[in-house]
């Protein structure tokens, strides 16, 4: 579709599935329109494999922070590592974290008390939030609420346009992955139509929800086109203008010189 200047605010580069071909994956990318990434961290290890990215790479950003469903991995001192790989200068949120009721079993109480640690967190070193939240949107509100000097992203949406206006209100962008393609996401669609251009991410969540025609597949950030594509109709815009005005919005949120 030949996009230019495609912004993916949210990847796993550090995921297994691209132990075979990551290098030349990286790259690679630029020569299909992508000019930046954020790594989100999931583990303490991965925040810290995804900052090594950066390193090395111009293009490549990271947020570090623990996910919901990776508690297992905290020792008593996550927070200290935490502080300190934050303060790498191409880290440039505190994410993923948030809640995630989906799977069983979850302790609550532990998942909404690592969150809320990492919101303080946040706030304290002045970094926007990546937020994930399944199935638990009520308790992801009441923690952000908590926490109103903080702002950043929700990232993967796919609750209702209300919820998205509550979040807008309260400062939030919201990020759209693959998964507005698929043919049963009429909700995320509707949520997407109701977020102004100038508040919305594009997002690939690689190397998962890989948007249609590639759904099922491997996703990296050159898939994004596929989702802009449905986004920009979505808007009355052209793919580029989409691309464009997330690839701004990202920058704005996440202090990125343009790219
Ligand atoms: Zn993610």
């Amino acid at each position: 579709m030949g996009l230019t200047g495609i912004f993916d605010s949210h990847a796993h580069y550090d995921s297994a599935d691209f132990d075979s071909d990551r290098e030349a994956l990286f790259g690679s990318l630029s020569a299909s329109g992508v000019c930046g990434i954020i790594n989100a961290g999931c583990t303490l290890e991965a925040s810290r494999i995804g900052l090594s990215y950066a390193e090395r790479f111009d293009y490549i950003y990271a947020a570090v922070g623990i996910h919901p469903g990776e508690l297992d991995t905290l020792t008593p001192d996550y927070l200290t590592k935490l502080r300190a790989l934050a303060a790498h200068p191409k880290c440039v949120a505190i994410g993923e974290i948030g809640l995630d009721y989906h799977w069983e079993p979850y302790d609550k109480e532990k998942q909404q008390q690592v969150f809320s640690a990492q919101m303080a967190l946040a706030a304290e070193l002045k970094l926007p939030v990546i937020i994930h939240a399944r199935d638990a949107i009520a308790d992801t509100l009441a923690i952000l609420r908590a926490f109103p000097q903080v702002t950043g992203v929700v990232h993967c949406f796919s609750g209702s346009a209300e919820t998205a206006k509550e979040l807008l209100q309260m400062g939030y962008a919201i990020g759209f992955t693959g998964a507005v393609t698929f043919p049963n996401a009429k909700k995320a669609r509707r949520a997407a139509a109701a977020v102004p251009l100038s508040r919305l991410l594009l997002e690939t969540d690689a190397p998962y929800m890989a948007p249609v025609p590639y759904r099922g597949k491997r996703c990296d950030s050159s898939m994004i086109a596929a989702s802009a594509a449905v986004l920009a109709e979505l808007h009355g815009c052209t793919p580029q203008e989409l691309v464009d005005a997330a690839r701004e919005n990202t920058c704005r949120l996440f202090q990125i010189k343009e790219c």
